[in-house]
């Protein structure tokens, strides 16, 4: 069976199965935090999964739900799309 590994604040290194784990992803990120009960203190840990954690974790089979806690987009976000539209050239790439 897969075990997962991952840290506890309190007990240090913990073995956890697949289904020992809640996976909560951010829609149109590829990361999220995931949660565990340590098999020691059974303390209920959340921690942040980046791309290479979220992979692993849906790799090994660990239930996930999409979750959308981030704050709305902002006025910096979309900025920075208008000047990557801009660079782009995008229009050269419309056919007709
Ligand atoms: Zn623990």
């Amino acid at each position: 069976m897969t075990t997962i590994r991952t840290s506890c604040p309190l007990c240090g290194d913990v073995e956890l199965a697949p289904a020992d784990l809640a996976l909560r992803l951010t829609p149109c990120r590829g990361t999220g935090t995931y949660q565990f009960r340590c098999p020691h203190c059974e303390e209920v840990q959340q921690r942040p999964a980046n791309h290479r954690v979220v992979s692993i974790l849906l790799a090994t089979g660990v239930a996930y739900e999409v979750v959308d806690e981030e704050t709305p987009i902002s006025e910096r976000e979309i900025a920075e799309f208008l000047t990557a539209l801009d660079r782009a050239n995008w229009r050269e790439h419309l056919p007709g």
